[in-house]
């Protein structure tokens, strides 16, 4: 049995079409069955639906042979226990630094200020402004980043921006691209090595379905 580790909403559906050309359906949607385990066309694949920052954790300790995972998520777990064999190419955003539309990010910096940050994504973050020279206190936040500013918490945020509707709506303004994020399939690396009849031809079908 391979296992599959997706979460709900934006990362479901955009793999079940990339599923579909690869031959392989869902039998249940995750937004109205409740169920946790969901099997599919396939009689050896099933699929595990977790928490988006959660995946890369099941597929590191081997509870599932497979993953979706954004390169958001990517780089917060790190990466150990897994290969990225593949771009999927969907959930495609920005991470980005966004600042209120008064506030001078750029005269603030040269100025040598220290900065304070709300983010969810503190490992990119740190990396981030460390690499520019940027000082800056990190404010763990786990959702609304964009209030931060406005509630007088931050200076400044780091999120994901696809549209840049929300950040309009809250009178923020990007001010920095930290990253290109879009989701990759993600293996843990043992299941490679002992599963690999069964992976590979997996991979290599869902690697026809990107490219399709
Ligand atoms: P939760 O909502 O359960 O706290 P989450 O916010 O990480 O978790 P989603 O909102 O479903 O879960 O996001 C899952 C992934 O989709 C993210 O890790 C990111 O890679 C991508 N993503 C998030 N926001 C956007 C966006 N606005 N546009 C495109 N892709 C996005
Ligand atoms: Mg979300």
């Amino acid at each position: 049995m391979i296992t599959l580790a997706l979460s709900k909403g934006r990362i479901f559906d955009e793999t079940v079409p990339l599923l579909a050309r690869a031959g392989i359906t869902p039998l249940e949607d995750p937004e109205t069955s409740r169920k946790l385990i969901i099997g599919t066309s396939e009689a050896g694949l099933r699929i595990v639906v977790v928490r988006a920052s959660d995946v890369p954790t099941y597929v590191q300790y081997g509870a599932a042979d497979l993953g979706v995972a954004g390169k958001d998520v990517l780089i917060e777990h790190g990466g150990n226990g897994l290969y990225q064999p593949l771009d999927l190419g969907i959930a495609r955003c920005r991470l980005c630094v966004a600042a209120p539309a008064g506030f001078d990010y750029a005269a603030a910096v040269r100025r040598g200020a220290r900065l304070r940050v709300a983010t969810k994504y503190l490992t990119a973050s740190r990396e981030h402004f460390a690499a520019k020279g940027v000082h800056v206190d990190l404010i763990k936040l786990y959702g609304s980043m964009e209030l931060a500013p406005l509630a007088g918490l931050a200076d400044a945020i780091v999120d994901l921006v696809s549209s840049g509707g929300t950040l309009r709506a809250n009178h923020l303004v990007e001010v920095e691209e930290i990253a290109k994020i879009s989701s990759r399939l993600i293996v843990n690396q043992a299941a490679l090595k002992t599963k690999r009849e069964e992976l590979m031809p997996l991979i290599e079908r869902m690697e026809g379905a990107v490219a399709a």
